[in-house]
């Protein structure tokens, strides 16, 4: 059971894998006056079956919105909509878990893969909180309570273990993908340095690892099913507070060094 209060939500990335079963289960634990904005890149395409299906059982919950990360005018797009939609209560959780990988080392890794997985897993992130801004400002004013928390306005984004500088080394002979660590390293510094700004505003900003999980891009071999690590990761968000801001942790609430 999810300890997530936040009434307006939206997560990126949310058709399949663990996107998806967040949606799931933040529509499972029926919390008042949740609204849940899903989106994903191509809506009324296959790989948006299940989430098309999901949204159908809950009208009233599910909103399923298009934002490409890699696509500055979808993500502005989104925002407009999804803004026209919430009115004056602003978006009180964000959820950047869109991701890629690329394997690759020194010796293998293209350019390519290096923009491209830059492009998805830190530019996107960025516009994303940049064009929702507005929205998380609204919802933190709006809160009248001090302090900092998900059910009060927040910035979650999705990193991994594979983007920690100390921890990734000893890694990195089992999970030869450089431009996928080197991206999300990238993340992490987007996550210190946006918390420094949304400070002021008393958005609560940080990274969070969700274990190695058997989805599309984490394989068969991975030892966590997405539910107990989508279960730990609600967990963790729902009791996020200041102490927090600006951290990263993995779903269990282990802090992770940088
Ligand atoms: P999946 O590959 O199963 O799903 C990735 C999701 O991201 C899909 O919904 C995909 O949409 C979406 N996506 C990719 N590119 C874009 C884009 N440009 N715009 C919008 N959406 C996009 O991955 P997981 O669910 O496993 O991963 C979710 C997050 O968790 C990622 O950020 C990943 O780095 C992180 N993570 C995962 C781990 C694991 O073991 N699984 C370990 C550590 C971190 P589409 O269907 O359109 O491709």
């Amino acid at each position: 059971m999810a300890a997530v209060k936040a009434c307006n939500i939206l997560i990126t990335g949310a058709n399949r894998g663990l996107g998806l079963e967040t949606v799931k289960q933040l529509t499972e634990d029926s919390w008042p006056k949740r609204r849940i904005f899903a989106t994903c890149r191509d809506p009324d395409g296959p790989k948006s079956e299940a989430l098309r299906e999901l949204a159908k059982q809950h009208p009233s919950v599910i909103t399923i919105i298009r934002l490409d990360a890699d696509d500055p005018s979808s993500v502005k797009e989104s925002a407009e909509k999804v803004g026209s939609l919430l009115g004056n209560s602003g978006l009180n959780l964000l959820v950047n878990n869109a991701g890629i990988v690329a394997k690759g080392t020194i010796q293998t890794s293209s350019p390519e893969d290096m923009k491209n997985t830059f492009n998805t897993n830190v530019i996107g992130p960025l516009l994303v909180i940049k064009e929702y801004l507005p929205y998380l400002q609204a919802a933190a004013k709006a809160s009248g309570t001090p302090g900092m928390s998900c059910n009060k306005a927040a910035v979650i984004n999705i990193s991994t273990m594979g983007g920690s500088i100390s921890k990734m080394p000893s890694l990195y002979e089992q999970f030869p993908v450089l431009p996928y660590c080197v991206s999300k390293a990238g993340l992490n510094m987007l996550t210190v340095l946006a918390a420094e700004e949304l400070k002021a505003d008393e958005i609560l900003c940080m990274a969070l690892h969700p274990g190695w999980v058997k989805t599309d891009m984490g394989g068969e071999k991975a030892p966590l099913e997405p539910k107990e690590s989508v279960e730990g990761m609600l967990r963790v968000i729902g009791s996020l507070t200041e102490k927090h801001h600006g951290g990263f942790l993995d779903y269990t609430g282990e802090t992770i060094p940088w």
